[in-house]
């Protein structure tokens, strides 16, 4: 069998085998519900709380500003609808256009409610203009939430400057952090932030498990509502072990910090270097812009990315495509389409996203057999001649 080689872990992460080993007796030995009186809910409820101190350092928040939740998408929902409802009166969102469906999805059903919704444009290179930030901001806006790095392109957003003009305003701001916690140093402790949200399973914890970090003061009305639970801004019995699993993994990201800003960033950067020296015509997207150190989105012209990902998985690699296919038709990301990557060459994306678990060795394999597969799959193309001529009709191009 072909060994895997595992480049999609801006999708999900290995469960790292020291969060496993820390979550597992609390299934069947430490079971106790962390709210009881007794003993022995009493001593879960201590390691619950080391846990919440752990994320709470990673982030450089307090501990009481940590609300656990089951995962990315309920921090992005609580964090927006849980500020919204409590401004009633104001009606304007701010957004960007290439959001993750956690927040891009919300905008529809906001609009459904009444609300009118700004999403900023951004340029060439995934980055946005903050004059328009600035010119779209007014007295009835009630939030900003805009993701510090991007999970397709890796683009970090300018997020203490976004911050803030949007605090100067005295409007709460969110950010999406999903994809950056544990991968760059984070310090709520100096940054103009009032929530961010992160997922468990992007930092090596499992899936299911998520933090909302609400800073002391800021307005918020909780989605969940239920029990006291996370002094009652999040109702619902505590998933102790994947808590648990989630400090564990901030605890490693601390230690890992450095590594992954050396030695992986460096990888990242040759795996490019080498995919644009071995291909013609291949594309990094952001390419020179801040970026998250683990992620490369690279576009192959005129091959569909669907297909380059059918033959890295024959030689066992996981990739993700940039492109999702729906409802029949093969459309590109609408993070490529928001930054104006022309047509043939978003068609042909594809996302590499790194861990600390990945080795030279394994981008030396995707070296050897990407440009095979990209030169035998632009022999099929019905582009390839035309483009490689300068022949392609505009339309197609652009
Ligand atoms: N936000 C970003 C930027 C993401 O990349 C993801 C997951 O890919 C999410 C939110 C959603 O996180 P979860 O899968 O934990 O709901």
């Amino acid at each position: 069998m072909t060994k895997t080689v595992y480049f999609d872990n801006n999708a999900t992460t290995r469960v790292a085998p020291e969060v496993v080993e820390e979550m597992l007796p609390y299934f069947h030995d430490l079971y106790g519900n962390p709210s009881s009186m007794h003993f022995f809910g009493g001593q879960v409820n201590r390691k619950v709380e080391d846990a919440r101190e752990k994320v709470a350092a990673l982030l450089g928040a307090k501990p009481d500003e940590i609300i656990f939740t089951s995962c990315g998408t309920e921090s992005d929902n609580a964090s927006i609808m849980g500020t919204l409802d409590r401004y009633p009166e104001k009606r304007h969102f701010v957004t960007t256009r290439v959001e993750h469906p956690a927040v891009w999805n919300l905008c529809p059903y906001l609009r459904s409610k009444d609300y009118r919704i700004t999403e900023l444009s951004v340029d060439r290179n995934g980055q946005l203009d903050l004059e328009e930030l600035k010119s779209v901001i007014g007295d009835d806006t009630a939030l900003v939430s805009i993701m510090y790095a991007n999970n397709e392109t890796g683009v970090i957003f300018p997020v203490d400057a976004i911050g803030e003009i949007v605090k100067a305003r005295g409007i709460p701001f969110h950010t999406d952090a999903v994809q950056a916690v544990g991968k760059i140093p984070l310090d709520m402790s100096r940054q103009p932030i009032d929530m961010l949200s992160l997922s468990g399973h992007k930092l090596h914890a499992p899936k299911g498990i998520g933090v909302l970090y609400l800073r002391r003061g800021t307005k918020f009305s909780p989605l969940m509502k239920g029990g006291h639970q996370e002094k009652g801004r999040r109702g619902g019995t505590e998933n102790v072990p994947y808590i648990l699993g989630l400090g564990k993994a901030a605890e490693l990201a601390m230690a890992n910090m450095e590594e992954e800003n050396t030695r992986v960033v460096a990888l990242r950067d040759r795996m490019e270097k080498g995919l644009v020296e071995s291909i013609p015509s291949t594309i990094v997207n952001g390419e020179g812009m801040s970026r998250l150190p683990n992620t490369s989105s690279v576009c192959f012209e005129c091959v569909e990315g669907e297909s380059i990902l059918m033959m890295l998985d024959e030689i066992g690699v996981c990739a993700s495509s940039g492109s999702a296919c729906t409802s029949g038709s093969l459309e590109p990301s609408h993070v490529l389409r928001a930054m104006g990557v022309p047509f043939t060459a978003a068609h042909g994306s594809i996302r590499l996203s790194l861990s600390v678990y990945n080795k030279d060795e394994e981008v030396d394999h995707l070296l050897k057999h990407m440009p095979s597969i990209i030169e035998n799959l632009r022999d099929i193309s019905p582009f390839w001649k035309d483009f490689k001529e300068g022949k392609l009709p505009a339309a197609f191009a652009g």
